[in-house]
């Protein structure tokens, strides 16, 4: 279950800055009590993470939703 992770809001931002033109969102999650925000183009399919208001790699990203959400072995 990944309750935590639901929820999520969507926004729409604006025009993507790819060059584009696309439409883009950002989806609002709470990792471990802190704000996320994925910002996705509907259109290039580009991402942007931030936390706090600073740009997060997904990759560290996920390392905190990992330490949020401790694995549960199948009992
Ligand atoms: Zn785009």
């Amino acid at each position: 279950m990944t309750r935590d992770l639901k929820a999520a809001k969507l926004t729409s931002v604006g025009a993507c800055t790819n060059g584009c033109e696309g439409n883009l969102v950002t989806i609002t999650m709470y990792v471990r009590g802190e704000a996320v925000l994925m910002t996705s183009c509907s259109t290039c399919d580009r991402r942007t993470w931030s936390k706090s208001g600073e740009r997060v790699e997904l990759r560290s990203l996920l390392d905190d939703i990992k330490a949020a959400q401790p694995l549960r072995k199948a009992s």
